[in-house]
């Protein structure tokens, strides 16, 4: 049990956030508003060009809405009716009260009803990574893990009710995907079901329910059924990962919706020219950037693969004399696309290495005099492992492939 305790505060992503320069809270600013410092910007920017590749494939569309609309927007929504406690009071507007967005569902409904869709059209998927704003008391707030603001990497698919399981098919293809790529390799899931009181059809439900079990029942998920635990509006999957210390973190969410589009009048024109109220599905796979990063700097103990590290290799110097051949090093690893940081300043090699230690960067290249006579480097792992006589095309190559496959253990050691 200490030992567990331990190994928590050894990975407690507040202390390695500050440590590793990721991110800050300040009272100044407010209690759970983060502020990303350039490092974690990077971190953050890795993984949103990553999802965005890949959400491209899957044929979603990005979109933009604002942080702010008028309270007209959630009395139909129903937010203000059913979630006020987690929204923001009200601010004013010439008169009018507008709130902080607590979520983004309203506004892709709007975006989706600028246009009469066919049935041919659906689905439509539209994306955004949305920053939301929602109440938590002080007391609970949690360093990225809870906090107020925060941007989702939401979507809304509008769908019609056949197209249901295809499409759960690909968010759990994709959830599997995008949780291996980053180092979780099991996931536990959850399918909750119809609650005594709920809105819509019956029949509408059941035909919901069992494409979901025939979706995950393909795709070959062993799930548990949290009977009667779904929405009223809806129901629902869950998807859990489990960190390096067996813990277990909820990230993904996909949550069917028949109201909604009912109550904003959300319809398509069906092969017959009639119109059909169109199914929504809410999802999101990270949940949030801040508590996914979260998960991650516990998960790898600020020890992140290669492809996701802010700085994935740093040059140092032996002496002022291979100054020159660092600094070309340098810039040829970031032509090639790295991120790469250089240390010639005047320090011990032994200090600058403790340095590149502590900043928990995948790979050191120390130049002494030698290996520029040479025309090679010395390489040095994170965890100490000495490779020498490295050529400068091979560094690259090699870890160009390493960030390439996403790899989880470094090339040289392989
Ligand atoms: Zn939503």
């Amino acid at each position: 049990m200490a030992r567990r305790r331990e190994e928590q505060e050894r990975r407690d992503h507040r202390k390695l956030g500050s440590e590793l320069d990721l991110f800050s809270i300040h009272e100044e600013i407010g209690g759970g508003l983060i502020s990303w410092h350039p490092k974690g910007a990077v971190l953050r920017f890795q993984i949103e060009t990553y999802l965005r590749g890949l959400l491209d494939d899957d044929g979603y569309q990005f979109v933009y809405t604002p942080h702010v609309a008028s309270e007209k927007l959630y009395e139909r929504s129903g937010h203000l009716e059913n979630y006020a406690d987690l929204m923001y009071g009200a601010m004013d507007i010439e008169g009018n009260p507008f709130r902080a967005k607590p979520m983004n569902c309203p506004n892709h409904i709007m975006i989706y009803k600028t246009h009469l869709h066919s049935y041919r059209e659906l689905p439509i998927r539209l994306a955004e990574f949305g920053t939301v704003y929602r109440f938590e008391k002080s007391g609970v707030l949690h360093g990225l893990l809870r906090v107020r603001g925060f941007t989702q990497d939401d979507a809304h698919i509008f769908c019609r009710m056949d197209q249901i399981q295809e499409e759960i098919t690909k968010l759990l293809r994709l959830a599997s995907r995008v949780y291996k790529d980053f180092g979780f390799a099991k996931i536990k899931s959850f399918l909750s079901t119809k609650p005594p009181q709920s809105a819509g059809d019956p029949a509408l439900w059941a035909e919901a329910e069992k494409m979901l079990r025939a979706a995950l029942d393909a795709e070959g998920f062993r799930y548990e059924v949290d009977e009667g635990g779904g929405a009223f509006y809806g129901p629902k999957i869950d998807l859990k990962i489990e960190d390096a210390i067996g813990r277990e973190w909820q990230l993904c969410t996909v949550q069917l919706d028949f109201t909604l589009p009912r109550k904003f009048d959300a319809t398509y024109r069906n092969d017959k020219g009639g119109e059909d109220q169109v199914v929504m599905i809410h999802r999101a796979i990270l949940g949030s950037f801040e508590r996914f990063v979260g998960v991650l700097i516990e998960h790898y103990a600020g020890n992140f693969p290669l492809w996701l590290a802010p700085v994935q290799v740093k040059v140092l110097t032996v002496n002022t004399e291979v100054e020159a051949a660092a600094r070309e090093l340098w810039a040829k690893l970031r032509h090639a696309g790295l991120r790469p940081a250089i240390d010639a300043g005047p320090d011990k090699v032994g200090y600058k290495v403790r340095e590149a230690t502590l900043e928990r960067i995948p790979y050191m290249v120390v130049i002494g005099p030698k290996d520029v006579a040479a025309g090679t480097l010395s390489l040095r792992l994170r965890d100490g492992t000495q490779v020498a006589a490295v050529s400068p095309e091979e560094l690259i190559e090699k870890l160009l492939l390493e960030v390439r496959e996403k790899r989880l253990t470094p090339v040289f050691k392989a």
